[in-house]
């Protein structure tokens, strides 16, 4: 790395770290300050950021973790330095890690993953929006261009977007598989390749922020709100995950019809058992239940299938036969959750599903999204919550969410997302002003 800084000559070096709400935060350092970086870490103050501390208990401390050093892809504005990254762990003055460190929260449900034996891989398929400008008077945006699913050539305002992203992700050493256009006008899509959970979280921070960039180089803007149009479909993250033990593949059984093993179902019953309480974790936004509505390929009852794309999560057969591959895709994340705290939920419900020996109900082979609300409680299925308050009040209740996210977090997550709902639920919205006022 030191090499790497002196030959390249690099001037700064990026620390980042993560908000509870998902943002990244960056302290930019000299080189000649790592070592004592790496030695003390870097104090700061951790009131000013969003979920890290009260007040009276404001000291931090920045610890970057080397292994996760990179280079960014592009020259600083003088056009002339690179300048490189490194995450970092934060700790409380005193050493310990602070509870508030979303790395921190996925460190600890990965421990307690391995106690067990097992590492958790994720792999995302990440959708986004292009739009010709992020506009901020309410009124609805732009895409950048016109394609529409796996089109090739869709006269966009930025040619070749695709490609110059996935440049820089692979230059930043995040391999990706596919990329395609999605559903919608602007719609992208990207799945990054598989990696274990907290590179895989670091990946995502890393993905949101060098394709916002890559776009504004391009003349357009990105964005992953997971629904900025009524009429079109919202952008989800997908995400395919399975637990190793050693080099086994713990949800590979080549006798089973779905090829999943015993494992591998008690895992999709944990998910499924805790869905409701994961959900506002998952979809922390009022706008990410735009999105979870019947249609555009979202998910919105608690159920699993095979070929089924209304499911909640989906038992794919993409290479039957091939152990490794064997994975499940859980359909309801979007991409503007906090990925650390969203894998930590989803492995947490998927252990319990293990270590309680929860039972897999039978596969939803019909389209839930055609059946009515009565024939999808006759079918037992629960319906995700509708929206961010619902969400809510279902997570207080979850003592697997307290645990996992731990006290300080999940009180922080609660009155957080509140104040957001009900700052929500003031608003006189265009579509009431425009259905009452001539009708009432
Ligand atoms: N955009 C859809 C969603 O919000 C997913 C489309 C797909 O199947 O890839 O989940
Ligand atoms: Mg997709
Ligand atoms: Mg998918």
């Amino acid at each position: 790395m030191l090499r790497t800084l002196e030959e390249r000559d690099i001037r700064f070096v990026r620390l980042w770290f993560t908000d509870v709400l998902g943002f990244l935060k960056s302290v930019a350092v000299a080189p000649a300050e790592l070592e004592g970086a790496f030695a003390e870490g870097i104090g700061f103050d951790g009131s000013a950021i969003e979920g890290f501390a009260r007040v009276y208990e404001s000291d931090m401390v920045a610890r970057p973790d080397p292994a996760t050093f990179q280079v960014l892809p592009w020259e600083t504005p003088d056009g002339e330095h690179y300048s490189a990254r490194m995450f970092c762990d934060i700790a409380m003055p005193d050493g310990s890690p602070c509870w508030a460190d979303p790395r921190h929260v996925l460190r600890r449900a990965l421990a307690r993953a391995s106690e067990a034996g097992f590492t958790y891989y994720v792999h995302p398929e990440i959708e986004f929006f292009l739009l010709t400008d992020l506009t901020t008077d309410g009124t609805p945006p732009e895409p950048a261009d016109s394609g529409g699913y796996f089109d090739q050539s869709s006269h966009d305002a930025a040619p070749h977007f695709r490609r110059h992203a996935i440049e820089a992700l692979e230059a930043m050493g995040i391999s990706v598989e596919f990329s395609h256009h999605e559903g919608a006008p602007g719609q992208q899509e990207i799945d990054l390749r598989y990696a274990d959970a907290l590179t895989m979280a670091d990946n995502v921070m890393t993905f949101r922020y060098v394709v916002k960039e890559v776009a504004i180089k391009q003349g357009v803007r990105a964005s992953f709100m997971p629904k900025p149009f009524s009429e079109q479909p919202g952008s989800g993250m997908h995400t395919h995950v399975s637990l190793f033990e050693g080099d086994r593949n713990a949800f590979y059984d080549s006798e089973d019809p779905y090829e999943l093993s015993a494992t591998g179902k008690a895992f999709v019953a944990g998910l499924l058992r805790h869905a409701r309480e994961i959900t506002a974790v998952t979809n922390q936004w009022v706008n990410s239940y735009k999105r979870l509505i019947v249609g555009g390929e979202a998910p919105t009852a608690v159920c699993w299938g095979h070929a089924n794309r209304s499911a909640l999560v989906r038992v794919p057969m993409y290479s039957p036969g091939k152990a490794s591959s064997r994975r499940v895709e859980i359909r309801s994340l979007d991409t503007a959750c906090n990925p650390y705290l969203a894998y930590a939920m989803t492995l947490a419900a998927g252990l319990r599903g293990i270590q309680e020996g929860y039972e897999l109900p039978p596969a939803a082979e019909d389209d839930v999204w055609s059946l009515t609300e009565a024939e999808r409680r006759a079918a037992g299925y629960e319906s995700l919550p509708q929206n961010l308050a619902e969400a809510l009040a279902v997570m207080e209740n979850s003592e697997l969410v307290a645990e996992t996210l731990g006290e300080h977090v999940f009180d922080f997550f609660l009155r957080n997302k509140r104040a957001e709902w009900d700052a929500y639920r003031r608003q006189v919205t265009p579509y009431e002003l425009r259905t009452y006022l001539p009708m009432l």
